[in-house]
């Protein structure tokens, strides 16, 4: 792999770079979309990469929409997409759970999209939902609490519901060393507040069970590799000839280098020029540098 230096994408140098991959995996948040509003351009972006006969994939952090939901999402804002290509991070929870077999029941901290993910790969859950108590004290509130049989894993995604009462039921399951320990993502925050409203992301209840139960999770988002491994191994695609676009070089940068793909920043979402900056100076954050960036996926319709 070549030594990455953030290379700023434009006429100079973009049809040299088209030519270096036929395959596009791209981030959603804050690539493709910023909440619920596509990014100017990029539905006609990624039209033009599969006109082109690019391979599209999908994949984000995101454990809150199954599949299903997301190609809806994909559609309405007008990007080509079909279910197989979508990978969100409670997708590919529940593919791992009916890889190994699983036939106890999740106790799941998270919400909607991993319920949906669970239940069409037929796995027992039970925890979804808010779960709080009336109790002020934790003395009295330990007396009510409910547990379930047959709990052989505890999966922790988004939960807007996160409480004390799932912290302490998650740590009990936990505290069986067989208890399986997966974690849909540990993005800290999303850049969505509005107001300089901060939104905790996933990574905090992530961190929240680790403390209390002293272990570490197997953790399926970016930038572990798991997802590509997913692509991979289902569609055969080849690292060399890939590209992979996101808007965070901590997760998405850093998951096309764990796994040899070329990559693209754009600076649409969580990381700007000056962190670009930043990495360049800094000893050790070097590795973060994408081999490209550009301000915004639709900036590359006028360069193609
Ligand atoms: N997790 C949640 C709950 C989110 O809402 C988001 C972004 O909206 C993310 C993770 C990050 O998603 P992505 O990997 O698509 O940037
Ligand atoms: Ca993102």
């Amino acid at each position: 792999m070549g030594f990455s230096r953030g290379v700023f994408l434009d006429a100079s140098n973009c049809s040299d770079f088209l030519k270096t991959f036929d395959c596009v995996l791209a981030d959603c948040d804050g690539v493709l979309w910023r909440g619920d509003s596509a990014i100017p351009n990029a539905p006609k972006v990624m039209q033009k990469f599969a006109e082109a006969g690019k391979k599209l994939f999908y994949v984000t952090n995101n454990s809150t929409k199954s599949r299903a939901a997301y190609l809806k999402k994909f559609h309405q804002l007008g990007f080509p997409a079909s279910t197989e290509n979508i990978y969100g991070t409670s997708t590919i929870v529940a593919a791992y759970l009916k890889s190994i077999n699983f036939r106890k029941k999740a106790y799941c901290i998270g919400t909607t999209g991993l319920k949906d993910e669970l239940d069409a790969a037929g796995i027992q859950h039970v925890g979804f939902g808010p779960d709080v108590s009336s109790h002020d004290s934790h003395l009295e509130m330990v007396k009510d609490v409910v547990l379930e049989e047959d709990v052989g894993a505890v999966v922790v995604g988004f939960d807007p519901h996160f409480s004390y009462l799932k912290m302490l039921k998650g740590a009990t399951y936990l505290n069986k060393g067989e208890t399986l320990f997966l974690a849909t993502n540990t993005d800290a925050r999303f850049p969505h507040g509005s107001n300089g409203i901060i939104m905790p992301g996933t990574g905090t209840f992530v961190s929240a069970m680790e403390t209390v139960s002293q272990r570490k999770p197997l953790i399926f988002g970016k930038p572990n590799s798991n997802m590509f491994d997913a692509i991979k191994s289902e569609h055969g695609i080849d690292p060399a000839r890939t590209i992979m676009i996101g808007d965070n070089c901590h997760t998405d940068i850093l998951l096309g280098k764990n796994c040899g793909l070329r990559t693209l920043l754009v600076l649409t979402g969580v990381t700007s020029e000056d962190d670009l900056d930043n990495f360049r100076r800094s000893k050790n954050e070097s590795h973060l540098l994408p081999d490209f960036f550009i301000n915004s996926l639709g900036d590359l319709l006028h360069l193609m």
